[in-house]
């Protein structure tokens, strides 16, 4: 994975530190496991770039942590994540979230190691277009969060070959994410549904219109694609986390 050579040293403090944006304890507000007790381990930078986005601080590799309220300087150690996470006390999971963080692969995955060592369930939450880099962390999620990216609701290009072997790869551990908004494409969901059914039938997937749309808006402009039966587990879930004025 390093060019041959690269000093021995370098390599530790690249796999044993990473760029954290803040830490903190709330409940999860999305998808499968909403209202479940979880510390936050936000990891800062991502370069995909959803119009929805609504955590566009953490797009950036920042210079200082926010760490239950106090400034650490990035990058900081694993030792260091697991040390504040244990403060928050007995949890349901600890949520690595982001940003992106399968674009610290090496980090998440010390990360994710360790939690689990110090007895924790891990929940990673992902965009779901980093096959390569899943591959090396999966030992260690006990639980994937996968949003599945619909060009017309995030604007970016479509990365439906890299969700195909995300999904592939993540099995069971996984449950998917959808984000619909104003802008979406019924006919972008119903591909993304069917895409689904052919390569996770079993999957359980969470369509999220976002707060603009409302469930209502998303019942009524996705009749049809919701409406035909194609994966046995689809709900439609709101941003509870967001109705109830909590981070
Ligand atoms: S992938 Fe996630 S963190 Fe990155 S821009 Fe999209 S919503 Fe934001």
């Amino acid at each position: 994975m390093y060019p041959s050579g690269r000093p021995r040293g370098l390599v530790q403090l690249t796999l044993n530190k990473g760029w954290v944006s803040e830490i903190f304890v709330s409940l999860q507000g999305e998808g499968l496991y909403i209202g479940a007790k979880q510390v936050f381990v936000r990891l800062s930078g991502c370069s995909f770039g959803c119009a929805y986005c609504d955590t566009k601080r953490a797009w950036k590799r920042v210079k200082k942590a926010d760490i239950s309220g106090k400034k650490e300087i990035n990058p900081v150690s694993v030792a260091a994540v697991i040390s504040a996470v244990k403060e928050f006390g007995p949890v349901h999971s600890v949520s690595v979230t982001g940003g992106e963080p399968l674009e610290q692969p090496e980090f998440t995955l010390e990360l994710l190691k360790g939690l689990k060592k110090a007895g924790y369930k891990t929940y990673l939450e992902t965009n779901a277009a980093h096959p390569a880099e899943l591959k090396l962390v999966l030992k260690y999620a006990d639980i994937v969060s996968a949003d599945i990216k619909l060009p017309s609701a995030t604007g970016r290009k479509a990365v439906w070959k890299k969700h195909r072997e995300f999904l592939r790869l993540s099995g069971k551990k996984a449950f998917v994410k959808i984000v619909v908004t104003g802008s979406t494409a019924e006919k972008e969901l119903l591909f993304a549904l069917l895409m689904l059914k052919k390569v996770s039938p079993g999957i359980t997937a969470c369509i999220q219109p976002d707060q603009a749309l409302g469930i209502k808006g998303a019942l009524e402009k996705f009749g049809m694609a919701l409406s035909k039966g194609i994966l046995k587990d689809l709900r439609v879930t709101p941003q509870v986390h967001k109705i109830a004025g909590i981070k």
